[in-house]
């Protein structure tokens, strides 16, 4: 069991990894992709560099800083985070890892579409959590939308509850390597209707519609908000709350960078970052 899992290779999630690392805490980081910090053109503004660097090289230079202190970078996507005895599950799409703390440095929830209607269903149907709303959804008619790993996972959680299940990829190419047989529309969404209580339906742009009882939004990878939320932590719109310490309400979840909100600047992921590490490195000292 870890000490510490960080999920997000980016500036907050490296810098924390880089302080436990160096107080001789067992971590592991998991990252998909680059984040934000690789959509990053040039940097002028970060203190250390006498000529603009690009994003893409700052995020290497902290990548290969954390692999030569002997950190671990797995290059995986976190589908789910679940709360074991003592500590934590997390889930990826190709293996999973046991710890006593997490720390999500997911970066900013960017993903969720702008799709008519859907705002206003949120919480009549329209649902962001698999895990925690599958039952109210027993033998109904449900959709996902989404067209990755995240959304297969919603599916999985939703097929052996619901009456039936469909993926909606809103335009997108569904990911091949998908385990269960499922039906999927791949047309791009219109609206979502219903009357004042409920969701009732999908309209599509081609004119066609989708009779549905609940629709899981399961946009792109599992952002910061969707992991958190299934374990019960607060949320605040698409940021996690935390305390001046980074943690969160739930015991050895931390949260540090754009997912807590505020400034978006590397300069605050990394200041979050550091306090997140120095935190759990007193919370592991605690449990030992
Ligand atoms: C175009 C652009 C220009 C910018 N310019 C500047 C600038 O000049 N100066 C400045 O200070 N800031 C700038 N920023 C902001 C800066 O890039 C961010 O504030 C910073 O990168 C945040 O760091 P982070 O570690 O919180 O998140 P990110 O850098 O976004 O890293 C998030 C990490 O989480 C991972 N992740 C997310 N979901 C999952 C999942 N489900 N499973 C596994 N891994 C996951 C991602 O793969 C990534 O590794 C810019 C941002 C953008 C988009």
């Amino acid at each position: 069991m870890y000490d510490s899992v960080i999920i997000g290779s980016g500036p907050a999630g490296i810098t924390a990894a880089i302080y436990m690392k160096r107080a001789g805490l067992n971590v592991v980081v998991i990252g998909k992709d680059d984040g934000a910090l690789g959509k990053t053109n040039k940097v002028e503004n970060y203190y250390g560099f006498e000529n603009p660097i690009s994003g893409n090289e700052l995020l290497e230079n902290g990548r290969k800083q954390a692999k030569r202190l002997g950190i671990t970078i797995v290059e995986d996507e976190v589908v789910l985070i679940e709360i074991i005895d003592n500590g934590f599950q997390i889930k990826t799409v190709n293996s999973s890892f046991e710890a006593k703390t997490a720390l999500l440095a997911t970066g900013a929830d960017r993903q969720i579409p702008n799709i008519k209607g859907m705002k206003e269903y949120e919480g009549k149907g329209v649902s962001y959590c698999a895990i925690c709303d599958a039952f109210f959804y027993r033998n109904k008619k449900v959709a996902v939308l989404g067209s990755g790993n995240y959304a297969i996972n919603e599916i999985n959680t939703l097929l052996p509850v619901a009456a039936s299940v469909t993926m909606i990829t809103n335009g997108e190419k569904p990911i091949e390597n998908r385990s269960s047989e499922i039906p999927i529309v791949e047309k791009k969404i219109r609206e979502v209707r219903g009357d004042e209580s409920k969701i009732q339906q999908i309209d599509f742009e081609d004119e066609s519609n989708l009779n549905i009882d609940g629709l899981f939004i399961a946009v792109g990878v599992a952002s910061s908000t969707a992991l958190a939320r299934k374990i019960g932590a607060m949320i605040n719109g698409k940021n996690i709350v935390v305390n001046e310490k980074q943690q969160t309400n739930v015991p050895g979840l931390y949260a540090a960078g754009d997912c807590t909100g505020g400034i978006l600047q590397i300069s605050k992921a990394t200041y979050e970052g550091m306090k997140a590490g120095l935190d759990i490195i007193q919370y592991i000292k605690k449990t030992k």
